[in-house]
């Protein structure tokens, strides 16, 4: 149960903490110890889906005209309750997702951030005035909140993500109701706790927990849900659209990657090979913007691949809440089975394992979802392995014979979400940043990272072409009201 003095882990309905209807409750495990309960939550269905919707809509007209500047003082709020309760809330990521305890830090960090930049949002201006053709007619365009909306969000940034959706949608006025995954319910409850603490009327939030496949599509259904922030995988997300696109209600979608990191023959290969470590292996390569292929130029193919076999087979691997550790396990025994699978088929294809390709055994190992650090060489760009998202801890070496052929490689994928590439040539780096078809480009830093500040999302097959965060959020969560303005 809850600690003392804390709300109990329920669904939140229009104000009321309660269970779901019919009574049913799942058990929030972690992976690395999967004897371990952490608490038990309910397990929402249609019904409470729907009841959700119906008290976001009722709330929405009291939110929608509070003034903004109030909205951002409870987002202000929150982010000190946040704060003041990072070192629990990184434990409980740590222990539902599996991360390492530094990494659910610096996660619960940015989520702080995230409320502060969106309660400073809550200030900035609402629109533009433009001239007009009319002496007399003042002519401006206001952005309005859109109302009730739902965000659906994945268990791999249980934290960051849930925040970066709800706290602009809330800035900009619209009602929410928050459907976390259901591996990772008790960093989703924190989240809504310390927005209800910190003053949110009944209704503005709520929270279901629950299974997605029941309650996604009753809020795609649901009449007062106005529009769907989504971001998990291309299969949910793609029938997710279709589903907002029969309604006609707005939608915004982030989905996979095949990000890749390109070194070229000039790289430092120390700094090559530990960006690719960082993305590839840090959260388990569970991120969207994880590394996953690593085209490497032929005239240092042979000095890198040693390389970071040897570093990807060093990595202490372990319960993220053991300081030494620098991966985790993975989220669940689906996860596990997923990227065990992948390792078969990748040997099956023909490609050469040099580091891991294995199930961790023995020991604490027994207890949780480990798998070794694992690189694969010799990938041709068909394999499976350098096509199909993994969400795993494995990396694809896929050799190029020049700068041309690296980005030809890097863009050989049905994804975009974000690519790097190491290179001390400026002008290669130039000519990587316009031709690689990726909305996130690194340049001598890791694939994975997002600041709050600027926009986040994919080009291709990674995004609905919406983006996230920082000014762009402001764009999906209203709508525009064009008024001219005339005297009587
Ligand atoms: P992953 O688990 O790989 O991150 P999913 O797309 O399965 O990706 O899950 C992302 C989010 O979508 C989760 O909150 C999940 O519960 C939810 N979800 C799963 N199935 C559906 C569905 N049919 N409709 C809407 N949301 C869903």
């Amino acid at each position: 149960m809850a600690s003392a003095g804390e709300r109990p882990y329920l669904n939140l309905i229009g104000g009321e903490w309660g269970p779901a209807t019919g009574g049913a409750t799942t058990a929030d495990r972690n992976p690395a110890r999967t004897d371990e309960v952490l608490a038990t939550f309910p397990s929402a269905g249609r019904e409470d889906a729907a009841r959700a919707a119906e008290a976001a809509a009722k709330a929405f007209p009291g939110w929608a005209a509070t003034p903004m500047p109030k909205r951002g003082d409870i987002l202000r709020k929150a982010a000190d309750l946040f704060e003041q309760r990072l070192d629990v809330v990184a434990e409980a990521l740590t222990r539902e997702e599996g991360k390492t305890l530094g990494e659910s830090k610096g996660e619960v960090a940015r989520g702080v951030s995230l409320l502060r930049y969106y309660s400073g949002e809550a200030l900035q201006p609402t629109g533009d005035v433009y001239p007009s053709a009319s002496p007399s007619t003042f002519l401006y365009a206001e952005r309005v909140p859109l109302g009730p909306v739902a965000l659906i969000t994945p268990w791999n940034f249980p934290v960051a993500i849930p925040t970066w959706k709800v706290a602009p949608a809330l800035a900009f006025g619209n009602t929410v109701v928050f459907k976390p995954a259901e591996l990772t319910p008790l960093t989703a409850w924190h989240l809504t706790d310390v927005l209800d603490k910190a003053g949110l009327p009944p209704g503005v939030l709520n929270l279901v927990v629950g299974r997605g496949s029941q309650i996604g599509p009753a809020l795609v259904e649901s009449p007062p849900i106005k529009a769907i922030s989504f971001t998990g995988s291309n299969a949910v997300g793609s029938r997710l659209a279709a589903q907002c696109a029969e309604r006609g209600i707005k939608f915004q979608l982030e989905m996979g990657g095949k990000n890749p990191v390109v070194v070229l023959n000039d790289a430092d290969l120390e700094k090559a090979v530990e960006l690719t470590i960082q993305g590839a292996m840090l959260s388990t390569g569970q991120k969207c913007t994880a590394t996953s292929r690593v085209i490497v130029h032929r005239d240092v193919l042979s000095g890198f691949r040693d390389r970071l076999a040897a570093r990807a087979s060093s990595l202490k691997v372990g319960d993220g809440m053991k300081a030494d550790t620098y991966m985790g396990p993975l989220v669940s025994a689906d996860a596990e089975k997923t990227v065990l699978e992948y390792i078969e088929v990748g040997k099956t294809e023909g490609a050469k394992l040099i580091a891991g390709g294995t199930k961790l055994v023995g020991g604490d190992y027994d207890r949780g979802y480990f798998v070794a650090p694992t690189v694969f060489d010799r990938v041709r760009p068909d394999m499976r392995i350098a096509q199909e998202e993994i969400f795993g801890p494995v990396v694809a070496v896929i050799e190029a014979r020049d700068f041309e052929e690296a980005v030809t490689l890097a863009n050989d994928t049905r994804f975009g979400l974000s690519a790097s590439v190491v290179t001390r040539d400026l002008g290669l780096a130039l000519r990587f940043i316009r031709e690689i078809q990726a909305g996130i480009v690194h340049v001598n830093s890791q694939t994975a990272g997002a600041e709050p500040q600027v926009p986040f999302g994919g080009f291709k097959g990674s995004s609905s072409g919406t983006r996230e965060q920082g000014k762009a959020a402001r764009e999906f969560f209203t709508q525009i009201k064009t008024v001219y303005l005339d005297p009587p």
